[in-house]
């Protein structure tokens, strides 16, 4: 088999150590501890509550907003999304509070589940312009099968769009306001480099979420794994993958913004607030596989698998995802969130798991032998033919 492409699975300590504050443990990739113990992202989230001034943040969000809005109704920001709680939120504050006029981007999910689809149609239908880019069916295919032999994740050619889309619309509609939601990285744990910065440049984000290798060496790979045929990794639709020349950006003077940088990110508040203006809807069975909660990350078929795979990875699965969030912003005690990831995390996504593997072409077993060969043997140990986690959260 090719080289494994994942930088940070050899970068993960040995010894494992849970925040005192939350349930995040320093087995999830850039999350440090500080001498207390305490995770990054829940200092931030301290600051959040205790330090940032947000009116200060307000004045900020309308210099901006005043210098880029149109006076001619043309499109005027960029906001990437698909209909979610928080991209929902951004787009319509944008909007409805500042007058903006945007046009929403949205690098379509792998498979659409009924209740992505559906909260999609009931944003647009809110008053918005969505511009869709539905990947080539089959070479999306087939980067994500290359990504999930060696990197142990489907997902990742859907984070190379997400972000590299939205700045080629930027380009092609002459729009140099781009507008996401949060900041991932100051928000959940990870480089805090941008934290208490507006925006961050091209550089910081092609080393933060393209983990060091691109679409190119992606599709290189699976040529030698032999997923792809040498000719069709030279097809320009990976163009669409890539972020557009930095030259290009600079001379359009393109700045990617996060909101949660201008109003406390609370993603339960989001919810709400998208549930009342956006026609957001929940899952109707409940809650999400793998986790207890109901309104985050439901667009997708293949998400679970995505969240399954960090739970195999580094012992840390969609429950801690959502709790170490919920304990952040006051909504639930540390114990409670102790107790949900004990009970949900690492839940397998059976619902969808006959449609993941048609869309990777590979087979069940195939499918577990991946698996199987991404737990590392500090975290899982086999008991009885079983494997069981080393370490949870106490
Ligand atoms: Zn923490």
């Amino acid at each position: 088999m090719a080289d494994r492409l994942d930088k940070q699975l050899a970068a993960q300590s040995r010894e494992v150590q849970y925040c005192t504050h939350c349930v995040v443990s320093n087995q999830r990739p850039r999350t440090v501890f500080n001498k207390d113990g305490v995770c990054n992202a829940c200092e931030y989230a301290w600051q959040k509550e205790h330090a940032i001034d947000w009116s200060a943040r307000e004045a900020e969000l309308s210099v901006l907003l005043d210098a880029h809005r149109s006076k001619d109704g043309s499109f005027d920001v960029v906001v990437p999304g698909s209909g979610g709680k928080d991209s929902g939120y951004a787009a319509h504050v944008l909007k409805e509070k500042y007058g903006m006029h945007p046009l929403v981007v949205t690098w379509a999910p792998f498979i659409y589940t009924d209740i992505g689809w559906k909260n999609f149609n009931n944003f647009i239908s809110t008053g918005f312009t969505a511009l869709s880019c539905f990947q080539n069916g089959v070479l999306h295919r087939k980067l994500a099968r290359t990504a999930f032999e060696l990197k142990g994740d489907a997902w990742e050619p859907f984070t190379f769009g997400q972000k590299a889309f939205a700045f080629q619309m930027a380009l092609k509609f002459n729009i140099p306001l781009i507008f996401y939601g949060e900041n991932g990285e100051a928000e959940y744990g990870g480089s805090m480099k941008s934290a208490f910065k507006p925006f961050e440049s091209v550089e910081d984000w092609d080393e933060a979420y393209f983990k060091g290798s691109g679409v190119d060496a992606l599709a290189q790979k699976g040529v030698e794994m032999g997923i792809f045929s040498a000719g069709e990794v030279l097809d320009k639709t990976f163009d669409l993958y890539k972020a557009p020349p930095l030259s290009d950006i600079k001379k359009l003077g393109v700045q990617m913004h996060w909101m949660s940088y201008y109003h406390k990110w609370v993603p339960q508040e989001n919810f709400y607030y998208a549930q009342k203006h956006t026609g957001f809807v929940t899952n109707e069975d409940g809650r999400s596989e793998g986790t207890y909660s109901k309104y985050a990350s439901l667009d997708d078929k293949t998400d679970g698998f995505h969240f399954y795979l960090g739970f195999i990875k580094f012992g840390l699965g969609r429950a801690t995802r959502d709790a170490m969030m919920e304990i952040r912003s006051g909504h639930i005690t540390r114990e409670e969130g102790v107790a949900l990831v004990r009970r949900y995390d690492g839940e397998f996504p059976k619902k969808y798991f006959k449609e993941f593997l048609q869309y990777l072409n590979i087979t069940e077993e195939r499918f577990w032998e991946i698996v199987d060969s991404y737990r590392p043997p500090h975290l899982w140990e086999k008991i009885n033919g079983e494997w069981k986690l080393k370490y949870q959260v106490k």
